[in-house]
């Protein structure tokens, strides 16, 4: 009979394919003298090891500390078992099993490939699609699993035999590298409708670049549109061209010194900013910040990314003695509201009129991935906008749930999630759905992910707007729709991204969102838990007149709060503070007063553009956010210039314990009249807001013995308010949950929605 011996059989769960594991593990094991076998099992990869209690032991602590950056594990499960003697420690080919899958995200171009790829000696010099194990495309080129290359769309290239070579041989950086390839097999760049290609076609593009032309350059996850950051003509020319007057535009720097050269960078943010999902960055601009403001008008900071894709690299560096910037525009290729292209098609007919070359590859990407957008708070990552780098990994939750469902998401900043049992996967950003492009990328988007993840999509669950695109979608897709309240899920989905499913007491602080009593909400304190929600209290409501054009327009929402909270005086401070012209102000204040086009909300962020505007800082907003972050920058200014010897700002009537915003109205307008500061007004906005939400938390306390508040919605990508709020809070002794990689705002509303799903299957 076979001598049998001691062996630890390892499940490793995560992202363990395509980043180079199974090499990983064969070297450590040869380290440690041990011997067995690794194999991918497609939803996990399998170690079997054998060796002595010590080996076994540093192999195992290995297995976790060393792992490939790349890696993700999300979880180790550990048997041991009696085994027949292995003699070697070897690789075994895949044998899929069912289960939990891991899609791995795209990987920013790792430094070995860079140092590559700008070496006149190496075989892919300048080549355009230079990737390794460690770095490269991936969850864009996909087509179905497991990962494979057939599988993708690099099917059309077949290795040549150098590459091959590489792609077989464990002593390789390329081993198993599913898009390996180089400048004889591989995909090529050119610029569309000319026959530039290659080498040629990069330069042709730096000289137009540099000459302040635009181009659309197709990336990983679709088209950009870029331009000379320091080319102010240029930039202006793309925000008229893509009727974008103030938004931020994201700028790429071609290095990290640049970036240090403009920006206030920690160790912390470069680890980010550098770092394998290379997402932008929200950096502090220096004080004395080089780059034109109108990149990102009247804001302190500046969205920062550097080159993660070769043929970026190439397009700041190309060897052809062209003087090149060091700051491209780097913006979504799309037109206002619809998805960024993908395709050339889709290039051609939406952008191609916005720019004045296309540069194209033809490496199809398969889906949509945007550039993530996050900033750091207290050294935590805090995501903006979720996408390429971060997409699809999964989020899980302790709690042994069972089943499977799709959560549509929102209807702004579009990111739709599916929940298999614990494992919550939310697909990258898509946008918002008034384009009924968004709403087809949305279905394209839902089918191919589906299919990768293997998930009958037969139960769905959606925003309970009536009047939400998602709604209509989820209701298409199946006919088993659940319904649940917009900042209930904002809540969950914070709970369920710190693994935290106790009850708590929730502070969502959004823009709108249809309340179960059919008027609109915003600024809720709600008790919650997986299953249920309370509406414990809420803003002060006010008459929201206009229906779209109050989101606008905050001087509308301004001359609503004086209608409602200072009847006497609004038509006179209305017209003393420039709000509108007496005419307006008449129409405004009839539609008011006969409930005409007129609803009840209790927004936050509309409140705080009616707030901006009162104080003459912003009158409307040229895109989502617009006026309530001026009033947050102006409010920022101030403290920053005050913060040693601050005034005492009166908060009696803030300890209340209710949140009294129309107390908090009246004496910003009374003061604003009387002509104090405006900075000053715009601080103690923020300050006794953050009051009013932690008195509030402390009566939802006494009254529920819940000590934990989860903090999400939109408006809690304002900085200010989340510092003001956590501090007092934790000064108050309560235990505080915040996002980290998935968004506060609605673009994170998908895992709240999907918890809920999975949490209460049954009632479907
Ligand atoms: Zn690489
Ligand atoms: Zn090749």
């Amino acid at each position: 009979m076979a001598n049998l011996v001691k062996s630890i059989i390892y499940n490793i769960y995560g992202v363990v394919q395509g980043v180079g594991f199974r090499p990983f593990v064969h070297r450590i094991a040869l380290a440690h003298r041990i011997t067995g076998k690794v194999i991918n099992r497609g939803s996990f990869v399998e170690v079997v090891a054998q060796g002595s209690d010590e080996d076994l032991q540093n192999f195992r602590n290995a297995l976790a500390a060393e792992a490939p950056e790349r890696a993700n594990i999300v979880d180790i499960k550990e048997q041991v078992v009696e085994l027949e003697v292995f003699e070697e420690f070897s690789i075994l080919e895949s044998q899929a099993d069912k289960g939990a899958i891991f899609i791995p995200p795209d990987i920013a171009t790792c430094h070995q490939c860079r140092k590559e790829l700008f070496d006149p000696a190496d075989r892919r010099y300048l080549h355009s699609f230079i990737n390794c194990t460690a770095c490269g495309p991936r969850l864009t080129i996909l087509e179905a699993l497991p990962y494979d290359r057939e599988r993708t769309s690099m099917k059309h290239f077949p290795m040549c035999q150098a590459c091959e070579k590489e792609y077989y041989s464990l002593a390789s950086r390329r081993y198993d590298a599913q898009p390996v390839c180089c400048n004889d097999c591989g995909p090529e760049v050119y610029i569309l409708g000319s026959n530039l290609r290659g080498g040629t076609a990069i330069t042709e593009c730096r000289k137009l670049l540099m000459q302040g032309k635009i181009a659309a350059i197709k990336g990983i996850g679709g088209f950009h549109l870029a331009c000379d950051g320091r080319n102010i003509e240029a930039v202006n020319r793309l925000r008229e061209l893509k009727h974008r007057p103030r938004k931020p535009f994201a700028v790429m720097m071609n290095n990290v010194d640049t970036v240090r050269k403009e920006c206030i960078l920690s160790e912390k943010a470069l680890s980010w900013l550098d770092g394998c999902e290379k997402p932008i960055l929200l950096l502090a601009k220096k004080s004395d910040c080089t780059l034109p403001d109108i990149l990102a008008p009247g804001n302190p900071t500046l969205g920062v990314m550097l080159p993660y894709a070769p043929l970026q690299m190439l397009l700041f560096d190309y060897p052809d003695g062209v003087e090149f910037t060091d700051t491209l525009v780097m913006t979504s290729g799309n037109v206002s509201g619809a998805p960024i292209c993908r395709t050339e098609e889709d290039a051609w007919q939406e952008i191609s009129s916005f720019c004045d070359i296309i540069l194209s590859h033809n490496r199809d990407i398969r889906l949509r991935a945007d550039d993530s957008v996050m900033r750091l708070y207290n050294n935590e990552p805090y995501m903006i906008r979720r996408s390429r780098g971060f997409a699809p990994l999964p989020i899980k939750v302790d709690l042994p749930l069972k089943g499977e469902v799709l959560a549509i998401g929102g209807e702004l900043k579009n990111a739709f999630c599916i929940a298999k049992d614990q494992l919550f996967y939310i697909a990258p950003h898509i946008g918002d759905m008034e384009d009924v492009r968004s709403n087809e990328a949305l279905k394209d988007s839902v089918k191919l992910f589906s299919e990768l993840l293997e998930c009958k999509v037969d139960r769905t669950i959606s925003d309970m707007h009536p009047g939400y695109h998602t709604t209509g979608i989820a209701g298409e897709l199946s006919s088993n729709v659940l319904k649940i309240q917009h900042h209930y899920a904002h809540i969950l989905s914070c709970m369920a991204e710190n693994n935290y499913l106790e009850p708590v007491i929730g502070v969502a602080m959004d823009g709108t969102g249809y309340g179960s009593d059919g008027t609109i909400w915003g600024g809720e304190i709600l008790l919650a838990s997986p299953d249920k929600f309370e509406r414990f209290t809420h803003i002060a409501p006010f008459p929201q007149a206009g229906g779209d054009a109050a989101s606008r327009e905050g001087w509308r929402i301004a001359v609503g709060l004086l209608e409602k909270y200072l009847p006497e005086q609004a038509g006179k401070y209305a017209e003393k503070l420039d709000l509108c012209s007496s005419v307006e102000y008449k129409m405004l204040s009839a539609m008011i007063k006969n409930n005409i086009n007129t609803v009840v909300s209790t927004s936050v962020g509309r409140l705080f553009d009616g707030v901006s505007a009162l104080l003459g800082i912003a009158r409307n907003s040229t895109f989502e956010g617009d006026a309530a972050m001026s009033l947050e920058f102006a409010a920022q200014r101030w403290y920053e210039a005050n913060k040693d010897d601050l005034p005492g700002i009166d908060s009696s009537f803030a300890e209340k314990g209710i949140m009294a915003t129309d107390e908090l109205f009246i004496r910003l307008a009374n003061e604003r009249i009387k002509g104090v500061d405006v900075g000053f007004l715009a601080y103690s906005f923020h300050k006794l807001l953050a009051d009013m939400i932690t008195a509030s938390c402390v009566q939802a306390r006494s009254l529920s013995n819940v000590n934990v508040c989860a903090l999400s919605g939109g408006s809690f990508q304002n900085m200010l308010l989340l510092d003001l709020c956590r501090e007092k809070l934790l000064k108050n002794g309560f235990r505080v949950l915040l996002h980290k990689l998935v968004p506060a705002n609605d673009g994170g509303i998908s895992l709240g929605q999907a918890l809920y799903g999975v949490y209460n299957i049954k009632q479907f």
